[in-house]
């Protein structure tokens, strides 16, 4: 097989892999055509959902290169065809993560270096890479690492070379996947004809069949921790909904929704799921902090912020006249919990 072509298939998100579609003349009706180039794109959104990931596909000669090419405009039609915002997140992080994997994999078995210069060039990154350590332009890391939270990523805490961010190797892995999710997710939803949308129907249930599926449900929330998700404040509900949707939200929110939820009712696990859509998951440090949170590890539990906290970190979002007779985003809770208990409809 063409190396140029392996290489395409197994990132098909970059400017040369639609370019080398279009120069070998494939269109959008080659694409309905294709029936195994349509499995393969619904097996890519089944797999986002379900693992968050879209694994490494076994490629054994042109024909399934070029369907796995195919493959993935035709997942981002069916994406956009469903125009699902948590779809469309979930579905981006889920390319950027596999693409990372595939790296790492790569670097593993002794060939990912060559793989790290090809993608930095396809991506547009001016980087000097070497085994050792890789040097990036200063803005160009601030773009790259501008959704990243953990304090490693802020430039106080890095080594500057000749104006260049060092990073080690890994850690440029990482910045390739956020690259990557911008690539993936510019432009999504599409704008899909409705034609080809309704000819395109039967995957489109399976998909929101297995998305209802996924998605965390309200009524499992409730019946397994006794909360009442209704009754949170606006605040809460926000930084839930971000949650849910894959946004990486600030370490500020991620303390006020995690003490709020715990003190709420809600158990150190329930607490983790609620995270594992976060670009970031990592579950030994996801459960470090929520334990931590908790009281589990220091014996000291942590109460929520106030609204006055909230609002200083800017997370005091969509207040509502409830919230001008309270002071603390868990006595909106309480209050809320005794209306509804009154009027279940309030
Ligand atoms: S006023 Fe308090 S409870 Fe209401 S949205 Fe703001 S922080 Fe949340």
């Amino acid at each position: 097989m063409h190396e140029r072509y392996s290489y395409l298939c197994l990132y098909p998100f970059l400017p040369a892999a639609s370019e080398y579609v279009k120069e070998s003349g494939l269109t959008i009706d080659h694409m309905i055509s294709s029936a195994s180039a349509r499995i393969r794109a619904k097996e890519r959104v089944i797999e986002a959902i379900r693992t968050g990931c879209v694994q490494r596909p076994f490629i054994a000669d042109d024909m399934q290169a070029q369907m796995e090419l195919l493959s993935y405009p035709f997942a981002r039609i069916l994406v956009s065809c469903i125009n699902d915002p948590y779809l469309v997140r979930r579905y981006a992080l889920a390319e950027a993560k596999g693409a990372y994997r595939r790296i790492i994999e790569d670097l593993n078995t002794g060939t990912g270096m060559d793989t790290i210069h090809k993608l930095a060039g396809d991506l547009g990154i001016h980087a000097d890479i070497s085994t050792d350590h890789v040097l990036v332009p200063f803005t160009d890391y601030l773009q790259l690492a501008v959704n990243l939270r953990d304090k490693r990523w802020k430039l106080v805490n890095r080594s500057l070379v000749r104006g260049k961010v060092k990073l080690n190797v890994n850690e440029f892995v990482r910045l390739l996947q956020e690259a990557i999710y911008g690539r993936v997710i510019k432009g999504l939803p599409l704008d899909v004809p409705e034609e080809i949308c309704n000819s395109l129907r039967a995957h489109i249930e399976q998909i929101k069949e297995e998305l209802a599926r996924g998605r965390p449900k309200r009524d499992e929330f409730r019946a397994h921790s006794g909360a009442d998700p209704d009754s949170f404040p606006p605040c809460i509900r926000n930084i839930l909904r971000n949650l849910n949707e894959g946004v990486n939200i600030p370490h500020s929110a991620r303390f006020a929704v995690t003490a709020f939820l715990l003190n709420a009712g809600l158990s150190v696990e329930e607490v983790i799921e609620l995270y594992r859509n976060s670009p970031d998951f990592n579950e030994t440090m996801t459960r470090y902090q929520v334990e931590h949170i908790a009281g589990v590890r220091s014996g000291t539990r942590y109460t929520a912020p106030s609204c006055a906290t909230m609002r200083t970190y800017g997370n005091c979002v969509g207040k509502d006249e409830l919230c001008d007779r309270i002071a603390h985003p868990l006595s909106y809770y309480r209050l809320k919990l005794k209306r509804r208990a009154k009027k279940p409809d309030s």
